[in-house]
């Protein structure tokens, strides 16, 4: 029955092609002229966007080649994400691996791959992009073939496809140096060799919830892959819980996939995915079974949060200045609606009753929500990011991860001693080209902040990538920033004439005639204390040879910061401040007084 359907999530790193070859894929079948009109309208449209959301996540797309379905699902390109990879491939009975010719496979999606192994998913391999002048596809290959068996990877997956190709030109052969006319070769090599699915659909109905999605029009959306039976629209089924509890539910509509959208069906068959809507309460990992034979299927588990940070009400004397929403009601609103689909993610009542401390698997993973509520408007504060430690035999171990960081062979002594001073340890190295390739392991905490130090002892070069490798014993500790800040002791606008007058004692962050107020941090000391300057202070306006002067001062070069940079930099005692328009960065305690009273404190305790 199922013979004509096929599950195969894609994995890919990021720019490696991906959308190109899904694209591709869509416009060789003859679907996507269709749709493509339709959906750029809604790119066009961000609140339509977030109102028919389910409609433009195009997180499954769904391509018709000679009467099979194929369901390409996609995977998460990065593995703060990694609880939903798991999920993500429960789904699937193949893989297909996207590799850049030039690049080689990229240490992001050895973990994709590792899960994809663990499940015993059929890989099938493409060398992408082999039009570029640097390709070099069989080195490509013997690396995709090396990472497969430090991956463990069985003999048959060992034993893979490998297809080369242009997803950009729309064409792959099965030969390297072959230019090949569509992407024939690789429907035909999905179809012959990813197992069509053998789910029952005689028996009795097993579904099983593994992602969610929210609609404001249905709410909330159970996507997963019917694993037995036929789900059917108006049935009542057995809802079961992680602990075991069964409820009865009613399906009030179920979405199948078509290309890139959704549509309303009456029933989908064992084998294949759909979206369930009309049931609450209801978690990822639960089970929709048959009331006669209520079987549930295993529960997945959630990865947990390896990070976490506070996020407050704005309370800086520009509260309110830019942003729509601003109350800790607004706030609380939004993170609640953040939890429906973000499984990943946990919000609790923080120390006050206006903050809250969200968890979540990375700094990029919380950098994402934070950067998405600024757009939407919200204004707020967050602390510094705190790394989650983890109980295991009574004792304390922290989240290692692993770094792969590729650099100028000549900075390389540089970046290991970064690395090292934060606390990783060497894996390798390895020579890529004029590039070296460095592995390390780290503690996450110390990847906190380590970006900007790498990018500038590689005058911007190097890249950086880690993903999440285990739960360990405590490193040590790791130094700070290493650096005092300059903290504003007035309120105004930077002028010029300080910002010259004070050139010497570090890097300011505020250009001239930015708006500052007294707590606000505005430079870099270059020594290791913080210090309280005076960056509003104009010349007198009598000393007419020194006001021509000015005039002529050099405009001082500033350090613009990003959310995520922000986030890196700041101390314990300081607060990132996000509004829509601007990210600032304070000292908790706005006046040097109690900054003082607050550090006597700390270290009597
Ligand atoms: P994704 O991040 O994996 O989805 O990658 P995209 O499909 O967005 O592609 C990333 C970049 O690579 C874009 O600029 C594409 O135009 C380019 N690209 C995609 N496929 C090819 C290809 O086959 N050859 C070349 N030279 N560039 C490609």
């Amino acid at each position: 029955m199922s013979s004509s359907i096929r599950n195969i999530a894609i994995i890919a790193h990021v720019d490696h092609g991906k959308t190109t070859l899904v694209d591709g894929m869509l416009k060789q079948t003859g679907i996507f002229r269709d749709n493509q009109q339709v959906d750029d309208c809604f790119l066009d449209s961000n609140d339509l966007e977030r109102e028919r959301g389910i409609t433009i996540l195009a997180k499954n797309t769904v391509v018709d080649y000679q009467g099979v379905k194929i369901n390409i699902i996609d995977t998460p390109g990065h593995a703060d994400f990694g609880g939903e990879v798991e999920r993500v491939l429960s789904m699937a009975d193949g893989v297909l691996l996207l590799v850049d010719a030039a690049e080689g496979p990229m240490p992001q999606t050895r973990f994709v791959l590792s899960k994809a192994f663990e499940h015993h998913l059929v890989p099938i391999v493409v060398v992408n992009k082999v039009d570029k002048p640097d390709a070099r596809c069989s080195e490509v290959l013997n690396e995709v073939y090396d990472l497969f068996i430090e991956l463990d990877a069985d003999e048959e997956a060992l034993n893979f496809p490998v297809l080369y190709g242009s997803g950009r030109d729309g064409w792959v052969h099965t030969e390297a140096n072959l230019k090949g006319e569509d992407l024939e070769p690789l429907f035909k090599t999905i179809l012959s060799q990813i197992p069509s699915p053998t789910d029952d659909p005689n028996g009795a109905l097993q579904f099983r919830v593994t992602s969610l999605e929210w609609s404001d029009y249905v709410g909330r959306i159970c996507i997963g892959r019917v694993h037995r039976g036929i789900l059917r629209v108006g049935d009542t089924v057995y809802r079961i819980n992680h602990e075991g509890e069964k409820n009865e539910v009613l399906v009030r509509g179920i979405y199948g996939f078509r290309g890139i959208s959704r549509v309303e069906v009456p029933e989908v068959q064992a084998g294949d995915l759909c979206g369930v809507y009309g049931i609450e309460p209801v978690k990822i990992g639960d089970s929709f079974t048959d009331l006669e034979v209520a079987e549930r299927m295993d529960v997945i588990t959630i990865d947990e949060p390896t990070m976490s940070i506070v996020v407050r009400v704005n309370d800086s004397p520009f509260a309110g200045r830019d942003g729509k929403y601003i109350t800790s009601r607004h706030l609380r609103d939004r993170l609640d609606k953040e939890l429906r689909t973000n499984v990943a993610m946990q919000v609790e009542q923080g120390d006050t009753p206006d903050s809250f401390t969200v968890s979540g698997r990375g700094v990029m993973h919380l950098g994402f929500l934070l950067e998405n509520m600024r757009r939407e408007g919200f204004e707020f504060a967050v602390g510094k990011p705190r790394v989650i430690f983890h109980e295991e035999n009574g004792k304390i171990l922290e989240p290692i991860e692993l770094l792969t960081i590729d650099c100028p062979k000549l900075v390389s002594g540089k970046i290991i001693e970064i690395i090292g001073d934060r606390r990783g340890e060497l894996l390798s190295m390895e020579k890529k080209g004029n590039f070296q390739r460095i592995q390390f392991t780290i503690p996450a905490r110390g990847l906190i902040g380590v970006r900007n130090r790498i990018l500038n002892a590689s005058s911007g070069e190097a890249t950086m990538n880690h993903v999440f490798h285990e739960y360990n014993t405590h490193r040590g500790e790791i130094k700070g920033r290493g650096v005092g800040v300059l903290v504003s002791m007035s309120s105004g606008k930077a002028s010029s004439y300080s910002l010259d007058a004070l050139k010497d004692r570090g890097t300011f962050f505020t250009p001239s005639q930015t708006g500052i107020y007294e707590g606000m941090i505005v430079g870099e000391n270059c020594k290791e204390r913080d210090l309280v300057v005076n960056l509003s202070k104009e010349k007198a306006a009598n000393n007419i040879r020194s006001a021509t002067k000015e005039s002529f001062t050099k405009l001082q070069s500033v350090r613009i910061f990003g959310l995520e940079d922000a986030l890196e930099y700041i101390a314990e005692d300081e607060l990132v401040e996000v509004t829509p328009n601007s990210i600032r960065m304070r000292k908790r305690f706005l006046k040097e007084k109690e900054r003082k009273r607050d550090s006597r404190e700390k270290t009597k305790t």
